[in-house]
């Protein structure tokens, strides 16, 4: 496994939480329009899992103090669960992170009408 020691802690500038994959319905448009319409979010669509749509907010986490955790050994469980193996600048390496970001809802309207 690579190390983290040449990363600025890229895995904790963000949080990624799973959502439904939206239809191109109305309300669907509505609710990640409104989400979109917020600073730092974004909607990443996985590469490798279908219907693997995420909501990325871009936030530094608290215990991030110059790119290095500063409870390391307290950290929580999901940051242990990380590995150099399948983490985002890993994965940005391999240009493979994600299939497709979004940052507003014109783009995720093209995406959907060419899916459909
Ligand atoms: S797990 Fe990956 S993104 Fe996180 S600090 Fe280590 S190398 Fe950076
Ligand atoms: S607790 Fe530490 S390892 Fe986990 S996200 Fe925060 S800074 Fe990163």
């Amino acid at each position: 496994m690579k190390s983290c020691r040449r990363c600025d802690g890229k895995c904790c500038r963000l949080v990624c939480v799973p959502i439904e994959t939206p239809i191109f319905s109305p309300k669907d448009m509505d609710t990640l329009a409104w989400a979109l319409a917020h600073a730092n979010i974004s909607v990443a669509i996985g590469k490798d899992i279908q219907h693997d749509w995420n909501l990325v907010i871009e936030t530094p986490c608290r215990f991030l103090s110059n790119g290095k955790c500063i409870a390391y050994d307290e950290r929580f469980q999901i940051c242990k669960d990380l590995t150099t193996d399948n983490c985002i600048a890993t994965k940005e390496k391999q240009k493979g992170y994600t299939d497709t970001i979004f940052d507003n809802i014109e783009d995720v309207k093209k995406y959907l009408r060419e899916k459909i």
